[in-house]
């Protein structure tokens, strides 16, 4: 088996025997000839299965875990999310991470409940939070590792043992550090969900979901939830993710440094009140995730001391963009509690810490001295 960063350089690279084509071709068919009754090439309408798309699936597979891996690629992460919670059935329960991410939330309450899914939130950093939230019908704990944006770090490993012992699936969102530097499966989960628009796709240019799973029954549902619903990633956009994917590791070592250097940089600055970044020692969740994890990411969340600079810092920034969304190699500034958390009631948000003075850095790949100046400038 090759290493992680050679099966991503190659992405789609030896595909095409035929021609030879080290780009994966975009094969922008939505049916495929038969070559007689009964026969098939293994491409026969696209929503069940695309070439471009099939060579997308096929590496992430091989990234996420290899052997008996399967990975699924879908028009958005939230489509992703919406397949794999069809796994479950009314009466269902699902024991969920507190501060997820906004539209995650919104699923789980505006879709699920009244569909009659129930998920109740806990602190999944707290472990016993997760065994007292258990019940005979909990059919699956949904993790967000770290968490968003307070980066609070479950125990990915304890908590899917315990939910095996209940016999619920554990599903992991690993959006944020990705198989570079978390593997969930390798630590017993069961299905490990991606919204791929950001650190996959890594560019601001493409909205994707993928999730994936080392279970060959889950595989199979999830495969047939993907062509039996549709929202499936078309071939353009799975030809982007592709290119994206070539360079994930570099971009990632290089995000995550710049981060940990402002993260110390705002540590140690006046008006900043706190600062929430798992690579500092002071974070809750830095040991345990220097044990589950190879890296800590490159997400920064910090608090200024006034609330009223909020405004001036979002119109101010000349090199981050105010913008929503994360992982791509343009840094961005985000404010939490109107942007992407905007859906959790105000009275919840300020219980999690997501306050009128909590802004969110996705760190780039720019020059770190440039960041740092720009928020210099902001924060004076
Ligand atoms: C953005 C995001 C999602 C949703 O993904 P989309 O691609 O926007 O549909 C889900 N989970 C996390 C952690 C995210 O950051």
């Amino acid at each position: 088996m090759l290493n992680l960063d050679t099966i991503l350089a190659q992405a789609g690279s030896r595909w095409d025997e035929k021609t030879g084509a080290i780009s994966m071709p975009v094969y922008h068919s939505s049916t495929f000839r038969h070559p007689g009754l009964g026969r098939s090439t293994g491409f026969d309408y696209s929503r069940t299965r695309n070439p471009t798309r099939a060579a997308l699936e096929q590496t992430l597979a091989e990234a996420e875990g290899g052997d008996g891996t399967r990975a699924f690629a879908f028009a958005s992460g939230l489509a992703a999310l919406d397949a794999v919670l069809r796994l479950f059935h009314p009466g269902d329960r699902i024991v969920a991470t507190e501060d997820l991410y906004g539209g995650t939330f919104r699923l789980f309450e505006k879709l699920l409940r009244p569909y009659g899914i129930d998920a109740v939130y806990v602190d999944t950093a707290d472990l016993e939070q997760v065994r007292q939230a258990l019940e005979p019908r909990t059919s699956a704990v949904f993790l967000e590792v770290p968490s968003n944006p307070l980066l609070n770090v479950a125990d990915i490993r304890a908590i899917a043992a315990l939910a095996k012992q209940h016999g619920a699936l554990t599903i992991v969102d690993n959006t944020f550090l990705t198989f570079c530097r978390q593997r969930p499966l390798e630590l017993g989960a069961d299905v490990v969900v991606y919204s791929a628009t950001k650190y996959l796709g890594g560019h601001d240019d493409v909205i994707a979901g993928v999730a994936t799973t080392h279970r060959p029954e889950l595989a199979a549902k999830i495969a047939f939830l993907q062509n039996a619903a549709g929202a499936i990633l078309g071939p353009q956009d799975s030809w982007l993710l592709l290119r994206g994917l070539k360079t994930l590791p570099l971009r990632l070592a290089r995000q995550e440094r710049s981060a940990l250097t402002l993260a110390e940089w705002l540590a140690r600055h006046p008006r900043v009140a706190r600062v929430f970044y798992p690579g500092l020692p002071t974070h809750p969740g830095h040991e345990r995730l220097r044990q589950q994890a190879s890296g800590f990411g490159a997400m920064v969340a910090f608090e200024v001391a006034d609330p009223a600079q909020v405004p001036d810092i979002l119109a101010g920034v000349s090199v981050f963009m105010f913008a929503e969304s994360l992982g791509g190699v343009q840094s961005l500034i985000t404010f939490p509690a109107v942007q992407t958390h905007a859906d959790i009631a105000p009275d919840i948000r300020e219980r999690l810490g997501i306050n009128n003075r909590l802004l969110r850095l996705s760190v780039g790949i720019e020059n770190v001295d440039d960041l740092r100046q720009d928020l210099e400038r902001v924060l004076e």
